[in-house]
């Protein structure tokens, strides 16, 4: 059978790949996009993990516990009284209905810009062949003048924590429950393991997470992680700190969870667990062993610093590649790398100002440096705080906890660092971004006009606290 030949085909249709896919016919390349991702109800279906079992559906289950969360416990301080119940049927078939709104968007997006998408695993044959291999088994090969792959991320699991998806879950697995637990243990205090966390405790599970590390959330600046922790701990996770968790075991409909907290051997009982230690590279298997990718020690594809994996035409972004595992991270590559493929210009992708965000509530939004990782480097810095109680936004918000923190450079004032706990921190962060990737001092931040009364004025505070003195506090 005769191939069928394109100028790009892109293995695997997340944020990276999609994106890429789409941005590469805009400019005129005839590209295909192969996926072997299926829905809930085992259709075909782009996005990835961010859209079908990540970012979206986890955003949706806490948007929607959040609600429940603030009606049953917070609305009363606002005069709304009103009795509050869930329905986690529901709320689980608003998640599903949210994720396939936004999986249909992409196809349409697909099918409007003429992008040739694939159902099933791609697998490099060549560094100009990929085979497809579809749902039901069936093969194609497809041609490419240039081949990106996109491949993403899957959960890390534990040899002796075996997921079953029914009392041992993985991250996907955990935003399916259909009842919640009573007991609920999370193994690791990370990112995923503080947001699934947070949905169950919300919805009335007592909450347990074991953490490894004798520090809580170490990515973040400290004072960020202090707080977090606090607030996190007022609000009922239980956090358990220096608990390696060596093994899980189910019996009468169970699960025996044994950890070393603090070199002691604990074994304590749970309804379910969900295991959140971290996620790998999908890279198993996505060649033919003639093919020699350059694979580091943990997976990840070792691409040039124009994302190049192989030769000269064969691409690798996102995830896959390490770094950062975020989509916007990962669909920023999959621009570059188009741009660079169409018009050999290198444009620029700039890894240190990537925004972190965390969705619990109050959330947690960061960019650039943390004071630690300043003060390893051998920077001189000064750094100003603004808490929201003193914000009158927050104030008639009833959102006043948490603070903004704006690290500088103590010579030229420049911004090295942004970090922020509170209300809407994940929309507050952009002005950081955007500052910082322009160049801007705490001074600059500090003389633009902030709307009143916004939350943002505490980040415009914040700035004024790093080169002078807030007004409010
Ligand atoms: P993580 O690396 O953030 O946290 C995993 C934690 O598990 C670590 O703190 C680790 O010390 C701990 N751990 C490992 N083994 C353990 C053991 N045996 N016992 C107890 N604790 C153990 O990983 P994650 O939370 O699984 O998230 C994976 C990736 O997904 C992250 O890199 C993150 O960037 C990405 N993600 C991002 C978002 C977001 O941007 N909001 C949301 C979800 C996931």
């Amino acid at each position: 059978m005769k191939k069928e030949k394109f100028d790009l085909v892109v293995i695997g249709g997340g944020p990276a790949g999609y994106v890429s896919a789409i941005k590469a016919s805009q400019l005129g390349l005839k590209t295909a996009c192969i996926d072997s991702q299926l829905s809930i109800d085992n259709k075909p279906a782009l996005g990835g993990t961010c859209l079908n079992v990540g970012c979206i559906p986890s955003k949706s289950l806490l948007d929607s516990s959040h609600h429940y969360e603030f009606i049953s416990k917070h609305a009363g301080s606002h005069g709304i009284d009103g009795k509050c119940t869930i329905d986690i049927s529901r709320m689980q078939k608003r998640k599903n209905n949210v994720v396939s709104q936004l999986t249909n968007g992409i196809e349409g997006l697909f099918k409007k810009n003429k992008v040739s998408w694939f159902k099933g695993k791609g697998k490099l044959i060549s560094n100009t062949s990929v085979t497809v291999i579809g749902h039901e088994g069936k093969e194609q090969t497809i041609s490419g003048a240039y081949i990106l792959i996109s491949v993403g991320s899957l959960p890390i699991s534990l040899p002796t924590v075996p997921v079953d998806n029914k009392y041992i879950f993985d991250s996907s697995g955990a935003i399916h429950f259909t009842q919640v637990p009573n007991k609920l243990c999370v193994i690791g205090s990370g990112v995923i393991g503080l947001e699934l966390g947070s949905v169950w405790r919300r919805l009335g599970s007592e909450v347990t997470m074991l953490e490894a590390l004798p520090n809580f959330l170490s990515l973040a600046d400290d004072d960020i992680a202090s707080e977090t922790k606090k607030i996190m701990s007022k609000q009922g996770l239980k956090i358990q700190l220096n608990s390696i968790v060596k093994s899980c075991e189910v019996a009468n409909n169970q699960v025996s969870v044994t950890s070393i907290q603090n070199g002691k051997e604990v074994v304590s009982k749970f309804d379910k667990v969900i295991v959140a230690v971290g996620r790998r590279p999908n890279t198993d298997n996505i060649c033919l062993n003639n093919i020699k990718l350059n694979l580091d020690e943990k997976g990840f594809i070792k691409v040039d610093s124009h994302f190049r994996a192989l030769g000269d035409n064969v691409y690798a972004a996102g995830d896959c590649i390490g770094g950062a595992m975020l989509a916007h991270k990962a669909s920023e590559e999959g621009i570059k790398i188009v741009e660079q493929i169409v018009s050999g210009v290198d444009s620029n992708i700039n890894h240190a100002n990537i925004p972190w965000i965390i969705y619990t509530w109050p959330e947690i939004a960061w960019v650039g440096k943390t004071e630690k990782e300043c003060l390893a480097n051998g920077e001189k810095i000064k750094s100003g705080k603004f808490p929201f109680l003193a914000s009158g936004r927050s104030h008639a918000m009833g959102e006043t906890e948490g603070f903004v923190k704006v690290i500088t450079d103590s010579e030229t004032d420049m911004i090295r660092g942004v970090h922020i706990i509170g209300a809407n921190a994940s929309e507050l962060i952009s002005e950081a971004v955007v500052a910082m990737e322009f160049g801007s001092s705490a001074e600059d931040l500090g003389r633009i006009i902030h709307g009143h009364p916004t939350l943002s004025e505490s980040v415009h505070e914040a700035a004024l606290a790093a080169y002078q003195k807030p007004i409010h506090f």
